[in-house]
């Protein structure tokens, strides 16, 4: 069954500024794409510098009110946001189909996400009360330490998760007392839109989250405003370099949550049965645009002519379509220039040579003829050196590369310059112990394809993966909070 869009078109969308609806008065105006269709769905306004900094004067002003109201009164607002985010759950997994291009079904696990960190937001204030408190530490003094929000932070969001990355921070920072200035990506900015509809309607009090809209200014003017004390990114390592640079010369603190090149290793004792879904998921869910997905496929010893047949005959059953219709395992890619960068790298794949088994370049998906449609794509004979095992590519396309051992497959994935997540399949534990203890990266999986922590766990990477000390989910506690120690005596 398709499911009907929840409208055909937004139109211009407007800033979200003091819980008012503001027009922008920019005249750089972006197209938001269905790319499904390769239908504009929207006009996105890159707004004006004056907008940021009013959106962060408000803020601000906005910080002195909010930190005073208690905590359990702003637990209730999240409370509050977490029954309308499940109310309109379906809704936003429908608008993020249709905006993004993943299928509904992976909308609506994004939306689970969404507000199991609104949850794990509620907990903060129990988790907390464990009280940093000393008496007689020294004669007749005492000491207490207290947590304190900050002030205004900058929430600058990626295209591929427009509802659950930007909850991997809202809520924490706004319970705990500051505000913010969300700025999501100029690509997928419908879903945000819709959002701020909620904050209005549980009566969040307004300032306490502002939008603005944009790219490289937006995120400027708050890497310099003196007001922000903070940045959250998620996005590539080119930007997120860029951003961590400049928060830290500017004395602002930041998590950084970059790019991506992440492995699975098949042990010859691995079930497939068991392991095959689990890794045609990982590889072409999203079709491929997480920062979890797999890109590299490892196996290791005398596995590999039947991991390799079973992987790429499950691929090809894969559907490819729209996806809000619920027949369809694989959307198309965001954009127009993302199917291009896709097939410059297969391109290079070929040229490098890589043996491509399985090309999803000329996929036809009749009913859509316009959309960014490519299907799996899988190489073999690939080397670790080549540029397709060693650059995020970010799209369905994977590569298959032998090992004769173990420890030959990890020392494959600590050499890669990211080191966001790697997983193993196997029946052995001390396989597995070895891997997860060996491995260079944020998050391991042992028989799960997609390696993703629960929101009451931290959510980050390494090396070029991430750049900072605290995570994203409930790790940004510590992040949204500064620390006061108060030393007494009587
Ligand atoms: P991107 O870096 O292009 O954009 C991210 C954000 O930065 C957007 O809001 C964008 O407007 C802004 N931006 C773009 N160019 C900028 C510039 N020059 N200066 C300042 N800001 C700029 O990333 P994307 O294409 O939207 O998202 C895909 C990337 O995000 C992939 O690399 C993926 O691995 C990564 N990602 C990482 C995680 C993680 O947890 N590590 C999660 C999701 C996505």
């Amino acid at each position: 069954m398709i499911l009907p869009e929840v409208q055909s078109n937004y139109g211009k969308l407007r800033l979200y500024i003091n819980g008012e609806y503001v027009d922008s008065k920019t005249e750089v105006w972006g197209n938001v794409y269905n790319p499904a269709k390769d239908e504009v769905i929207a006009k996105v306004p890159f707004s004006t510098k004056d907008e940021v900094k009013e959106a962060i004067q408000v803020a601000q002003e906005v910080f002195e009110k909010w930190r005073e109201v208690p905590i359990t009164t702003r637990i209730q607002y999240l409370f509050a946001l977490k029954n309308k985010l499940e109310e309109y759950s379906e809704t936003l997994a429908r608008i993020t189909t249709q905006n993004h291009g993943k299928t509904v079904q992976e909308a609506r696990g994004d939306m689970r996400r969404t507000i199991e960190n609104v949850e794990a937001a509620i907990s903060v204030a129990y988790t907390l009360y464990k009280g940093e408190h000393l008496d007689q530490v020294s004669q007749e003094i005492d000491e207490t330490v207290v947590r304190e929000p900050l002030g205004v932070f900058g929430i600058i969001t990626p295209f591929n998760f427009p509802t659950m990355v930007p909850f991997w921070y809202i809520p924490y920072a706004i319970v705990l007392g500051n505000t913010v200035v969300v700025k999501p990506s100029e690509i997928t900015p419908i879903p945000m839109d819709f959002i701020t509809k909620i904050f209005d309607e549980i009566k969040l009090p307004k300032g306490v989250v502002n939008v603005v809209h944009g790219a490289k200014d937006v995120v400027d003017e708050f890497l310099t405003n003196k007001l922000v004390q903070g940045v959250t990114f998620v996005g590539s390592t080119r930007v997120g370099k860029y951003i961590y640079e400049n928060a830290g010369k500017n004395g602002k603190r930041a998590i950084v949550q970059a790019g991506a090149k992440n492995f699975i290793v098949v042990m010859p004792d691995a079930d497939l049965n068991k392991a095959i879904p689990s890794i045609v998921s990982s590889f072409f869910g999203n079709a491929g645009q997480r920062c979890l997905a797999a890109a590299n496929l490892i196996t290791v010893g005398n596995i590999y002519d039947e991991v390799k047949r079973k992987f790429v005959e499950a691929s090809k059953q894969l559907k490819i379509g729209y996806g809000l219709d619920e027949s369809v395992d694989m959307g198309p890619v965001v954009t127009r220039d993302a199917k291009k960068r896709i097939i410059g790298y297969i391109e290079k794949g070929i040229e490098e040579g890589a043996k491509l088994i399985l090309d999803g370049r000329d996929v036809k998906v009749p009913d859509y003829p316009n959309g960014y449609f490519l299907g799996p794509t899988i190489f073999d004979e690939v080397t670790p050196e080549m540029i397709i095992a060693k650059e995020e590519i970010f799209g369905p396309v994977a590569t298959i590369i032998q090992a004769k051992s173990l420890d030959e497959a990890i020392d494959m994935i600590n050499r890669s310059n990211y080191g966001n997540a790697s997983s193993i399949f196997t029946t052995i534990g001390y396989y597995a112990r070895k891997f997860r203890r060996e491995v260079n990266a944020g998050n391991i999986g042992i028989n799960i394809g997609i390696a993703a922590p629960m929101a009451f766990f931290p959510f980050g990477g390494r090396k070029d993966s991430f750049f900072g000390v605290l995570h994203g989910q409930i790790d940004s506690v510590d992040f949204f909070t500064d620390r006061k120690v108060i030393i007494t005596r009587w």
